[in-house]
């Protein structure tokens, strides 16, 4: 195995393999290593099976609504292992084509873990490689609680990997993961409960999407329990688990109990004192603007790095960064500013820039108005079934510069793409009511919106 390289990505994930693929783009010699599958957590564990599990939700409910639109259906169950299987080899295809491309663009696969020494080199379970340049893209991993009977629970891999349906499950967080993974279950027929310890799904949002998805979730048949924390988790003889909690009751016993309580940085067979790496108090490798570490001609991308912890992130930064080293642009780094998201939840939300609290703090409530509506989409028309979709802009000053776009319902997920592009580049509310409506669409609700109002000054989420 050759020894010496411009660039060593450790991990090859959505980071990784981004920055790795542009660096020999321009001619770099680079090689990446890693020591489980080539994809990272968004292929293999994260956004790629969930969408497709999202996919089958969606289609069970559309069943459902389908007879209202005339259609004579009945639903005939739901077989787990044969989307299982179906999503598993899709997988395995992408685990292949990721392999393919690195090869075509000529970097070079270590297929192994990796770790620091103290002598400047990579040690790999090949021995030992040096380059000029060394990235750490080592992502994240899913975290358990401290608790007795925490290892009978999943975390999200294991989700994953369930062979069958839980028929009664709980599931403990108030994040991305505990807000997506409830909806699935429960669109997918299984009884759900959700566990949480303060009083609100998905804090850190706007107040009108986690209020909007938590009414839903709980109209939909979710249970969801409020400032409660578990104590402990024990198995019944029929391989069921219980819980002990305080301030609250989950009533078991529970099929699967899946732990959606956060991610943390996977660093710990890195060996980054050797390198004297410094790490913030969650284990987070500490960049700057530029994706530098504290010691020159390291670097860290992705969710090590603890600052957005998304796929598309982690490749803009990778690519940035490879374009910076090897690309002759000195200036090249993300702006973190302005990052859309989409919470695949039922309904879906899709949000960019500040929440209305995020906002008023920041430019002060008198410089603040909202723009917000509530609809049913025209999907609903002819059912009984009746979700609500919320639009809602927050806007700055007098100009009235859009700072924040927020909508939860029907079609959310692909419409704020587009809106993105807009809040990015500096659009006011003018330039939205300048823009023609495309009817009939959820988006459009956006370039119409009239009437304004102060912010409300109602969080509706405790500390
Ligand atoms: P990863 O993709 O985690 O890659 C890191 C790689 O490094 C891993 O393959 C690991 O094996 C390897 N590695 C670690 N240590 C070593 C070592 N010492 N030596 C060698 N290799 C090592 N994001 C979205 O944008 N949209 C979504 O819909 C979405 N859904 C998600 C759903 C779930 C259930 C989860 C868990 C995450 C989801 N995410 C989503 C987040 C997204 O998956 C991550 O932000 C993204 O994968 C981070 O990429 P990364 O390159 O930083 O790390
Ligand atoms: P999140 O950080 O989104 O949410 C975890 C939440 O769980 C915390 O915010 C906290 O909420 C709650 N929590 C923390 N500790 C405990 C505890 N001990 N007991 C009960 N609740 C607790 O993490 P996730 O694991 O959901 O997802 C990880 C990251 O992956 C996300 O932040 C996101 O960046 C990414 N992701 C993105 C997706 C997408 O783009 N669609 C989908 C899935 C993941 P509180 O403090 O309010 O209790």
């Amino acid at each position: 195995m050759q020894n010496k390289f411009d660039l060593i990505v450790i991990g090859g994930g959505s980071g990784g393999i981004a920055s790795a693929r542009r660096a020999a783009e321009y001619g770099a010699h680079a090689a990446l290593i890693e020591s489980g599958r080539l994809g990272g957590t968004c292929v293999n564990v994260g956004c790629v099976p969930k969408k497709i599990m999202w996919n089958a939700s969606r289609l069970g409910e559309m069943l459902d609504d389908a007879t209202e639109y005339g259609f004579i259906i009945e639903r005939g169950g739901f077989n787990w292992g044969t989307l299982k299987t179906g999503r598993d080899s899709y997988i395995e295809r992408l685990n292949q084509i990721y392999r393919k491309n690195l090869n075509s663009s000529g970097v070079q696969e270590i297929q192994s873990r990796a770790s620091f020494t103290s002598n400047g080199a990579i040690q790999t379970e090949a021995g030992p490689i040096r380059a000029d340049h060394i990235l750490i893209a080592t992502g994240g991993l899913p975290t358990v609680p401290l608790i007795p009977g925490a290892e009978l629970g999943i975390t999200s891999d294991g989700f994953f990997e369930l062979p069958q349906q839980p028929e009664k499950v709980l599931i403990v967080g108030a994040g991305y993961i505990a807000t997506e993974f409830a909806g699935v279950l429960n669109a997918l027929g299984s009884n759900v409960t959700l566990l949480l310890r303060k009083d609100t799904l998905l804090r850190g949002f706007d107040v009108v999407l986690r209020e909007t998805v938590m009414d839903e979730m709980r109209q939909n048949g979710i249970e969801i329990i409020t400032g409660t924390n578990i104590k402990a988790l024990a198995s019944t003889r029929a391989n069921q688990l219980t819980v002990d909690c305080d301030g609250g009751k989950a009533d078991g016993p529970f099929d699967a109990v899946i732990w959606a309580i956060g991610r943390h940085p996977d660093t710990t067979d890195l060996n980054l004192k050797a390198a004297g790496i410094k790490t913030d108090a969650g284990g987070h490798v500490i960049t700057d603007a530029y994706q530098n570490t504290n010691v020159e001609q390291i670097y860290a991308v992705g969710d090590v790095t603890g600052r957005r912890d998304l796929t598309p992130v982690a490749i803009a930064a990778g690519r940035r960064l490879a374009d910076r080293l090897f690309g002759n642009e000195p200036n090249a780094c993300l702006d973190y500013d302005n990052i859309p998201s989409v919470i695949f939840s039922h309904p879906p939300i899709g949000t960019v820039g500040l929440t209305e609290d995020e906002a008023v703090a920041r430019f002060g409530s008198d410089q603040i108005m909202i723009y917000d509506h509530r609809f049913t989409n025209i999907y609903f028309a002819p059912m009984q079934r009746k979700s609500p979709t919320v639009i809602k802009l927050i806007v700055a000053g007098p100009e009235e510069n859009i700072v924040g776009c927020h909508a939860v319902g029907e079609a959310a997920d692909e419409l704020i793409q587009g809106f993105a592009v807009a809040v990015k580049m500096g659009a006011r509310k003018a330039d939205f009511d300048n823009t023609v409506a495309i009817h009939p669409t959820a988006a459009e609700e956006l370039v119409t919106l009239r009437g304004s109002r102060k912010p409300s000054g109602q969080s509706g989420a405790k500390p």
